[in-house]
């Protein structure tokens, strides 16, 4: 698998931007790692390539926050199931968030597995050392549209 590894917060943030320029309303984005390895601040270079100019925290005890997209009705979510460890993961209805007009970016998705859709992007982080990560991604499910935004964001990647 391709993987890429970034040497600061501020170059996970570029990597971030770069998906985000390639995405479409309707897509559904997972975000995998240990605490400490970069999703929030992906999430973070995520939004702001989006257009979001709210900071986007770690939402842990809201689990779901949604920031308005520049296009009318459109809807960035951004979820942490990380307090969905121990269960309840029915309680958020991820199912209701995701539509043709949500991006949606998901962190801590193994708590909530049993409600993705069939098919998304799954992308993993991992600390190589202090500042160093390395990312890399995979398509869930069967999906040639997932499959070309993957290509086209890593087509520059090791491996
Ligand atoms: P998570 O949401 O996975 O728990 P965070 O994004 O909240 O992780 O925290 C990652 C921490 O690691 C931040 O303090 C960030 O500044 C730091 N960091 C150092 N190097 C990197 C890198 N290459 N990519 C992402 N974060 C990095
Ligand atoms: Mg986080």
């Amino acid at each position: 698998m391709s993987y890429k590894i970034t040497q600061s917060a501020e170059e996970t943030k570029q990597i971030a931007a770069e998906l985000a320029q390639l995405i479409e309303p309707g897509k559904v984005i997972s975000l995998r790692g240990d605490l400490g390895s970069g999703k929030t601040t992906f999430s973070q270079g995520f939004a702001k390539a989006l257009g979001i100019k709210r900071a986007v925290k770690s939402p842990t005890y809201t689990i779901v926050k949604q920031y308005p997209l520049g296009e009318q009705g459109k809807l960035f979510n951004h979820i942490d199931a990380y307090r969905l460890e121990d269960g309840g993961a029915e309680s958020i209805d991820l199912e209701s968030f995701i539509d043709d007009d949500t991006i949606t970016l998901i962190e801590w998705a193994e708590f909530v597995i049993d409600y993705m859709p069939e098919t998304y992007l799954e992308i993993e982080l991992e600390a190589v050392d202090n500042d160093e990560r390395k990312i890399q991604v995979r398509t869930v499910g069967q999906s040639d549209d997932y499959d070309q935004l993957r290509k086209e964001w890593t087509q520059n990647w090791k491996g």
